[in-house]
């Protein structure tokens, strides 16, 4: 745990405790804070006193006494609307921050030269994510990684020197933390996502770009410029002095970093060298995670990594679950688990990536279906419809792609490894990339991808990657 000491003998008010939030005020009682939380679930208030966390009903406190407001990242600061107690420290002028901001705080008073990495984006977060602190550790360096990738960041370990702190930071979180100031932060991409809590494309970019406007003076801001929202904000932060190392997957640069074929290539000085080949990394198939890969190799040749060792890291990333993660082969047939695909934009990356599918979709719709995805449906042997889509998906694949409505995942797995295994083809996959939520049959994605995992490796002859 990191204790936050910036509030040492102050009154904090925390709202949200759920992990993160409960996670910040047991942190900032240990730093010396004097804590009251407060949840709209009962369970959530029972979690904290259980965990030495004082309470009270935060409408009924005196806010004079409070120094700050701890607010929980999935707690609206201002869309659709700011929540109560946003309203109630507005008008008494206490300040509302997050768990990143009090993160940032102590880094400053205890360790202002430690490698901190931030990373936001619209996609590929938790992937670069990942993929940094993979390839920190390959390294030989000291890494731990954290943030809205799921371990709160006030869960680490204290910040030092030599320890780097790989964290993925969500819009909500960026919001939250007026000054973020990371070693090296990375923006990937930004595209229309999230707009309900930020109102407007604009506000939400510029919420994202937040992150990279506050790297640290001697840092560096690694930034993918395939939009135009990205472009802009490295142009303007570029102009304020900051270093900026810049990210393509469409187009070669002449001083920064791009995706050419297969290759991760940094140019320089009208030089180019090559940093890694992405050819056979199962892990990182697809142009989205070539992008996701450039960044994550702009992240750590700022801190020093050589182009021999990310190469070697990569190889050996093992990628994140349910986002592509090659489950098993059964002769032929290779088996993907894409269950984090919960819409069209995100199921398309991944029938980009294969071009003979065994195709398991559906779930609970979203608005528009599986239209948009009618260039990839060459590439689709036979699609296995489950959940509530199955209907409206049929009809979209009507005359176009051969279909079955299987209805649930057990059925879709048999089904599908079938024929698979009787289609004589060199390099069937069969894909769970559901393009819906979740909802309908599981509680999550993950736990529909478990699901599938599990089936899968029941198969008998299954050979497990
Ligand atoms: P995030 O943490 O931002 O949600 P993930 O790394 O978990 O992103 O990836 C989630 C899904 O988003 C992937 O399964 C893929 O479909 C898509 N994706 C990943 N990286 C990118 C990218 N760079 N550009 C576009 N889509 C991406």
């Amino acid at each position: 745990m990191i204790p936050v000491t910036s509030f040492a003998g102050k009154r904090v008010a925390v709202f949200g405790l759920g992990g993160s939030g409960l996670a910040s005020a047991q942190a900032l009682v240990a730093g010396g804070a004097n804590v009251v939380g407060f949840d709209d679930s009962t369970a959530g208030l029972d979690k904290a006193q259980t965990a030495g966390i004082a309470t009270a009903d935060l409408r009924r406190i005196d806010w004079s006494t409070i120094s700050a407001l701890l607010l929980a990242p999935g707690v609206p600061l201002t869309h659709p609307a700011p929540h109560w107690t946003v309203g109630m420290a507005a008008a008494a002028g206490v300040e509302v921050i997050g768990d990143i901001e009090l993160y940032c705080r102590e880094r400053r008073r205890v360790a202002p030269d430690s490698p901190f990495v931030a990373i936001t984006g619209t996609n590929g977060k938790s992937t670069t994510t990942a993929l940094i602190h993979h390839l920190l550790m390959a390294a030989g360096r000291s890494a731990d990684l954290g943030g809205n990738i799921g371990t709160a960041v006030l869960t680490l370990a204290p910040p030092r020197s030599g320890h780097a702190h790989v964290v993925e930071c969500s819009s909500y979180q960026i919001d939250l933390a007026p000054s973020l100031d990371p070693r090296v932060g990375v923006l990937i991409n930004v595209s229309e996502d999230h707009l309900d809590r930020h109102g407007t494309l604009e506000n939400y970019a510029a919420v994202k770009e937040r992150l990279v406007v506050g790297v640290q003076p001697q840092g560096t801001a690694i930034v993918g410029v395939d939009d135009n929202w990205c472009q802009a904000a490295a142009d303007r932060i570029e102009r304020n002095g900051t270093s900026v190392l810049r990210v393509s997957v469409r187009r070669p640069l002449s001083d920064g970093i791009y995706v050419e074929g297969d290759r991760i290539v940094r140019a320089s000085g009208g030089s180019a060298e090559l940093v890694a080949k992405l050819g056979g990394i199962g892990s990182l198939r697809g142009l989205h995670n070539a992008q996701n890969a450039a960044c994550a190799a702009g992240a750590v040749m700022a801190l020093g990594l050589e182009a021999a060792t990310i190469q070697a890291g990569m190889r050996s990333f093992p990628g994140l679950a349910h986002r592509m993660e090659q489950v098993g082969r059964k002769g032929a047939v290779l088996f993907v688990n894409d269950s984090k695909a919960t819409n069209a934009d995100s199921s398309a990356q991944a029938l980009a990536c294969f071009s003979d599918i065994f195709w398991i979709a559906g779930g609970k719709p979203k608005t528009g279906g599986i239209v948009s995805l009618a260039n990839f449906f060459p590439r689709i042997r036979k699609a296995y419809l489950v959940g509530e889509a199955a209907e409206e998906f049929a009809r979209t694949l009507e005359g176009k792609v051969p279909y079955e409505i299987v209805r649930t995942l057990d059925r879709a797995v048999a089904a599908s490894a079938r024929d698979a295994d009787a289609s004589a083809l060199k390099e069937p996959v069969v894909l769970l990339s559901p393009a819906c939520a979740s909802f309908d049959q599981y509680p999550n994605f993950e736990v529909r991808g478990t699901a599938f995992r599990d089936l899968v490796l029941a198969l008998p002859g299954l050979q497990r990657i």
